[in-house]
């Protein structure tokens, strides 16, 4: 488990280098260690990460991501963002910098005459699918509930759904973006297309996204999903048994 920090690492950034302008627009709150807020935000899936940062910004919008990014590149100052927190490598977290925590930042707007959804970084698989099904609606979301859904399309996505609806990334038909200077950008059709593509398995190398508009699909019926584990002996045998099966089940 990720243990309790009180001070920073050497040369680390402090709550107290944010000019007081800053600070004082935000709508979210300014994190230092020592605080439980800290430890808990800092605290990722992966409990063998246990890194610092200087600073964490616990943003409650676009508008607190912009005016940080806009000083951290003013500033030189190494970012990085956090979601759900389930990338395995730590990638949420850095040391001694500063950390846009965008995981509060919840928002999930269903359109289901249009057959889209407009979220908010910090939802999760679980909240996800909790809106999109209250009107019968999905597409291809993780396996398991608590994962974020920025990282997860950021990186493709893959799970239960995807044999019908294709990868995570194939249903985001557009994003909002800001670039590392501040910059406000639109990807997809209506804006960026390049943007768009990049995204879509590019992971977070192209600016933070503030908000991911997805095509819904019609899913209606319960379905039972799992993972079965067999011994290694049994790979012949199984391997038939999946082709036999596989060729009598219905492909939509
Ligand atoms: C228990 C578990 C189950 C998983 N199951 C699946 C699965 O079923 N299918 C699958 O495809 N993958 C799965 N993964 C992998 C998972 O999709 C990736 O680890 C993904 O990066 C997690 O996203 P996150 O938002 O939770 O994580 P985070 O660690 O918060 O973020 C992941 C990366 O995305 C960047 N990022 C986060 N938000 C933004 C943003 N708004 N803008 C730009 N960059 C951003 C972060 O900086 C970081 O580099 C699983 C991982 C775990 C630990």
């Amino acid at each position: 488990m990720t243990s309790t920090v009180e001070t920073s690492p050497p040369n680390a950034i402090t709550p107290a280098d944010l000019p007081e302008s800053l600070v004082r627009g935000l709508r979210g709150a300014v994190h230092g260690p020592g605080t439980a807020a800290f430890d808990r935000i800092r605290t990722l899936h992966n409990a063998m990460i246990d890194r610092s940062p200087g600073v964490i910004v616990e943003c409650a919008g676009p508008g607190d991501i912009r005016d940080v990014l806009l000083w951290a590149s003013t500033e030189n100052q190494p970012v990085a963002v956090r979601a759900g927190g389930h990338n395995v490598a730590g990638n949420a977290l850095n040391d001694g910098g500063l950390v846009l925590d965008v995981s509060s930042m919840q928002g999930a707007h269903v359109d289901p005459e249009r057959r889209v959804v407009r979220v908010q970084p910090g939802v999760t698989w679980g909240g996800f699918d909790r809106e999109t099904q209250a009107f019968a609606l999905a597409t291809t979301g993780g396996n398991i509930s608590s994962t974020g859904v920025a990282g997860l399309t950021l990186g493709g996505g893959i799970g239960w759904l995807m044999r019908r609806f294709g990868l995570t990334c194939d249903s985001l038909a557009g994003a909002d973006v800001l670039t590392p200077d501040g910059r406000f950008v639109r990807a997809g059709d209506d804006g960026d297309p390049e943007l768009l593509w990049a995204l879509r398995g590019g992971g977070g190398n192209f600016g933070v996204v503030t908000a991911f508009d997805f095509a819904l699909h019609p899913f209606d019926h319960e379905c039972v999903t799992g993972v079965a584990i067999h011994p290694f002996e049994a790979a012949a045998d199984l391997a038939g048994f999946v082709a036999r099966e596989a060729a009598q089940r219905p492909t939509s």
